[in-house]
């Protein structure tokens, strides 16, 4: 059994051990004030909360996008409140709306539609929410940043491919989507490339189409019709995507014309991959996704913090004000360069792209 004395000696014990433990803190603080100052004076800071609005997951890219760009904004610190739209502008706006109640910092958004986006812009500063457009433009409003890529340096890579092996015939364009800035992008790009080869008369455009939306099913349908109405009279189908690009060559190979024909896209869909060094597509646009994903996360930080991005110093006119942006450089895919460029990078694996292929076929792993 204790004695009095002896609960007396322990409490006093207990005292001075806990008056010691104090004073060594603060010693040890004394050397390190950040320590004494995270563990006694700071608040500790409320999380960086970054809302991203995606406009679909339909494309393979996307994902890849969303994943990048989590993990980066996360290894920075931040989380990120994901929603995707699912190709419904008026979706998208709405969730953009429930990310400004939600109070994030920052908002990056990855609009359907380049128009009908702007009043997520307004709506977001009048919160004090700076916005960052990723990927495509948002137009006629006050954009705080913008990051992509060169789209119109897209569609000349893709033109470039197509006529340097299909310098005279008929051809059929397939534009993306209407309501997005890129696809106009894109098809200044191929127009730069074409127009000479038009004017000389060595290339006739039969046929004009964008793909509402991107739907591979609506790039079928007007490739479809266009070799239809030219008696497959066709030397190349200049698409806009690698969706499309799939669509293009579904129709083609119903036609028995598959490999025969010049067809181009982007974004290196794996499908694409597999299609060229098969033969029947003939180029895609690699936009390294890691590169601008991991760019955009930062960016979001650091605006979410108060500081300026210094190198945002190309300029974007969106209709209302130059936007300052970040333009990355996108890389043309063929099968010469398959192995180089999407094997060596990690996007896709050597088994994957060339599965299809003979084994004796396959590149020299290097
Ligand atoms: C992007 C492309 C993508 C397309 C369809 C464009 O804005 O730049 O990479 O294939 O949208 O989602």
């Amino acid at each position: 059994m204790c004695s009095r004395m002896h609960i007396t000696v322990l409490l006093f014990l207990c005292i001075a051990l806990i008056i010691i433990s104090v004073v060594c803190t603060y010693l040890y603080c004394q050397q390190d004030n950040t320590l004494f100052y995270k563990m006694f004076r700071e608040k500790p800071s409320p999380k960086i909360k970054i809302g991203f609005s995606i406009a679909t997951l339909q494309e393979e890219r996307w994902m890849r996008d969303r994943d990048f760009f989590v993990a980066r904004a996360v290894e920075l610190g931040a989380e990120v409140l994901v929603q995707s739209a699912n190709g419904d502008e008026n979706l998208q706006n709405s969730q953009a709306e429930n990310l400004i109640t939600h109070k994030v910092d920052v908002l990056v958004v990855i609009p359907q539609n380049g128009e009908a986006a702007a009043p997520i812009v307004d709506a977001a500063h009048k919160e004090g929410i700076k916005v960052i457009a990723y990927d495509r433009l948002i137009k006629n409003c006050d954009l705080d940043y913008y990051i992509s890529f060169d789209n119109v340096r897209v569609g000349e890579i893709q033109a470039e491919a197509i006529v340097k092996q299909y310098p005279k015939g008929n051809y059929v364009l397939i534009g993306g989507s209407p309501t997005d800035n890129n696809a106009k992008l894109v098809r200044q790009g191929q127009m730069n490339i074409l127009q000479p080869y038009i004017d000389r008369g060595d290339i006739k455009i039969v046929a004009d189409q964008w793909a509402d939306g991107w739907k591979p099913e609506v790039a079928l349908k007007h490739v479809e019709n266009a070799l239809t109405a030219n008696n497959n009279d066709v030397v190349a189908v200049v698409t806009s995507n690698d969706g499309c690009a799939g669509a293009a060559v579904q129709a083609l190979a119903e036609q028995k014309l598959a490999g025969r024909v010049g067809v181009s896209g982007q974004d290196a869909d794996l499908a694409a991959c597999q299609r060229i060094v098969e033969g029947t597509q003939t180029v895609t646009v690699y936009k390294p996704i890691e590169a601008i994903a991991t760019k955009a996360a930062e960016m979001a930080v650091a605006l979410a913090k108060g500081e300026s991005i210094s190198d945002a110093n190309q300029k974007t006119n969106n209709g209302k004000i130059d936007v300052p942006s970040v333009l990355l450089t996108p890389v043309a895919v063929d099968a010469s360069n398959m192995y180089d460029v999407i094997i060596k990078d990690g996007w896709h694996k050597l088994e994957d792209v060339y599965k299809n292929v003979p084994k004796d076929k396959w590149p020299a792993e290097n």
